[in-house]
């Protein structure tokens, strides 16, 4: 294991804390949430000052979460308007960066405040009224995050569905957050290959009537010119609407707890819940939240590249960034197309200071050797930012050494969508590094470790993520359904909200996130969170990415079967195979040796790229019959090679 990374002299030169200012600062949010938020709540701009801060219960039965509750904004105002009243209008919100490396554009917040004004008037004159449910589906392009704020801006509630997914998945999102109305656009552009956008909307659309819910209007943006069906009595171009609508929009005043969107969780655990924002508390998080950890500076080009579907891009390139006045990236593409240079190339061309990206792509990209990251010169970075999955220490190390040349702070922040923002992450200019710890929680946060039987576990120990208070980020229920909001978060751990993750706190008060709970194993006894075998698995040079999953073992009670996706070059034969589980004993210990290793070029993941260790399972287990939602896959054909070729038959 790496030894601790001090913080760097220069890292601490002007940041926004210090390590002082956040050991006072988190007790104080600790010993004085109500203070602490008040005075934090009064970083954006209210149209009505609230008076009340927190008013929140997580008792059984009553679970009930309000922040600034008697205070009137607007997001959108919040994320344009203000910036523009200040004199900088003219300073960049948004980067474009094209699928294609030829096609990039700057866009101001001035303009940005625009088309969102001339979007929330052609919503408007379609009949979104306060409170109704729009479902956004497009590419990331700039009119995505118009068509986000133009919601925020009239107060309707967006809810993103990922370009990604199937008429069936959006269906079923449009049904359940009983929408009638919906944004898209004729195709997308990703890896050089044309996304048919519109096409799924109109199956989408069919199968949501037979669901019950009627779309009664569809926005359409031309992005690539693409033949598409249009249904004139329905599906209105934006181009067409844009230029007939006003550019200016009163922003609706709206109540701090009135909802802001609805997103959908990734769906690695099982049928994806309907997860519910609001607009005050949510807004104050995200915002102070992507100040501090990414440490942001004015004039800064910040890039996250996740894709807006997912709550890491409402939160941190759509809403924590614009609420700063921040510069935020936006990109179209995928990080191997032209090739595997593409995102350092990006860099470059943009003089990137912050990135932010996921585990997945790290590992893809260690995959491809080191040769893509130094064509690149990288000079602007300052500091690289992960999350999503446990980050492995091998991938964190590359990160830090190949990518960021040991300059960059590298920061892994814990958070779900539910949270509404990061929970425990390093801060730049004051926070030591361990390669593969989130390290400490952000402000107001108190995490807890709970066994099984819900004991508060105290000092180094491993067990159960709970947070024990609210934040004001928080989720506040599931769409429609507050009792499996109880159900799925506050049963398990009476008065705590359970996260359905473990961790691990080391002896300096460091916290190591282990996995989701269903991943631990217990071999002969022995429990180990999945994510230790498989940070030891990629620490050998001939492997790229490896998941573990426990299967019915008859001496052992479980036992240990590893999928493993090997080094471009690499080949899968049976002495690497007992190289490979020679290794994993010299690591952990002869307890953890890999039962069934299986080969395998691909594995399966969300559409945000996580693996579903689920269906992994399922094969384990010579159950392939039985595996579940499988709706949120990113690539089918990958689950049928891992059939074929599993290990364990009976
Ligand atoms: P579902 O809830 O539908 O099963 P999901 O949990 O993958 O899907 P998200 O809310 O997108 O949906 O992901 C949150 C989860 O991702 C966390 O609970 C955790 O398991 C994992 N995660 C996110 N960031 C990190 C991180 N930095 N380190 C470790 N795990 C992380
Ligand atoms: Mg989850």
């Amino acid at each position: 294991m790496a030894d601790t990374i001090a913080v760097k002299r220069e890292w601490a030169d002007g940041a926004t804390l210090s390590d002082a200012d956040y050991r006072a600062g988190y007790e104080r949010s600790l010993a004085d949430p109500e203070g602490f938020w008040r005075e934090h709540g009064g970083r954006i701009d209210w149209i009505r000052p609230f008076t009340r801060v927190k008013n929140t219960s997580f008792a059984p039965g009553d679970v009930s979460i309000r922040w600034f509750e008697d205070g009137v904004l607007n997001a959108s105002a919040n994320c344009l308007d203000r910036h523009v009243a200040a004199g900088r209008g003219e300073d960049t919100a948004i980067i474009f960066e094209g699928d294609d490396p030829a096609e990039s554009r700057r866009i101001s917040y001035a303009e940005a405040l625009e088309e969102t004004c001339r979007m929330a008037n052609v919503l408007r004159a379609d009949g979104v009224k306060k409170g109704d449910r729009v479902t956004i589906y497009l590419p990331m392009i700039p009119e995505a995050a118009y068509a986000m704020l133009a919601c925020a801006r009239i107060g309707a509630v967006h809810s993103v569905v990922f370009g990604g997914f199937s008429p069936d998945s959006l269906a079923g999102r449009i049904v359940d957050a009983q929408s009638g109305f919906v944004v898209t656009a004729d195709e997308g552009v990703r890896g050089g290959r044309k996304v048919p956008l519109k096409s799924n909307v109109d199956k989408a659309i069919a199968i949501a009537a037979k669901g019950g819910q009627d779309v009664s209007r569809v926005l359409l943006v031309k992005r690539t010119g693409g033949e598409v069906a249009v249904d004139p009595a329905r599906d209105v171009w934006w181009h067409e609407a844009r230029d007939k609508a006003a550019a200016t929009c009163d922003p609706e005043p709206m109540g701090a707890e009135d909802p802001l969107f609805i997103l959908y969780t990734s769906g690695s655990t099982g049928k994806p819940k309907g997860v519910l924002h609001t607009t005050g508390g949510y807004l104050v998080y995200a915002s102070l939240t992507h100040a501090h950890v990414f440490d942001y500076r004015p004039g800064e080009v910040y890039w996250c590249t996740a894709d807006v579907g997912w709550v890491t891009g409402h939160s941190y390139i759509v809403y924590g960034p614009l609420a700063n006045g921040a510069t935020t990236l936006m990109f179209e593409g995928v990080p191997t197309y032209p090739d595997a240079g593409r995102l350092w190339q990006v860099v470059d061309k943009h003089e990137v200071n912050i990135f932010y990206t996921a585990p997945t792509a790290i590992r893809a990209l260690m995959g491809q050797g080191d040769e893509p990251v130094k064509r690149a010169s990288r000079r602007s970075l300052r500091i690289l930012g992960t999350v999503g999955e446990p980050i492995n220490p091998e991938a964190w190390l590359w990160y830090w050494r190949v990518v960021g040349e040991e300059r960059c702070p590298v920061v892994d922040t814990w958070w779900q969508t539910e949270t509404g923002g990061i929970l425990i992450a390093p801060l730049p200019g004051a926070t030591a590094l361990k390669p593969g710890s989130a390290t400490r929680p952000f402000f107001g946060v108190r995490p807890e470790l709970v066994d099984a039987e819900g004991q508060v576990l105290d000092r180094a120990a491993e067990g159960n993520l709970c947070i024990a208070d609210s934040w004001p980020g928080q989720m506040r229920t599931v769409y429609g359904d507050h009792e499996r909001f109880e159900q799925t978060y506050f049963s398990t751990y009476k008065g705590k909200y359970f996260t359905g993750d473990g961790a691990r706190r080391d002896a300096d008060g460091y916290w190591w996130i282990t996995g989701r709970v269903d991943d631990v194993i217990n071999v002969s006894g022995h429990r180990m969170g999945t994510a230790e075998v498989e940070s030891a698995l990629v620490s050998h040079k001939a492997v790229s990415e490896a998941a573990v999953v426990g299967y019915p073992h008859d001496v052992k009670g479980q036992g240990i079967y590893c999928y493993v996706t090997l080094m471009q070059g690499e080949e899968g034969s049976e002495e690497l195979r007992k190289e490979l589980v020679g290794h994993v004993r010299a690591e952990i210990g002869p307890f953890a040796a890999p039962d069934k290793i299986q080969f395998a070029p691909g594995l399966p993941k969300t559409r945000s790229g996580k693996i579903m260790r689920r269906i992994l399972r399922k094969i384990a287990e010579d159950e392939p019959g039985a595996l579940g939602d499988t709706s949120t896959l990113a690539d089918p054909a990958v689950v049928d090679d891992l059939v074929s070729n599993r290990q364990n038959r009976r």
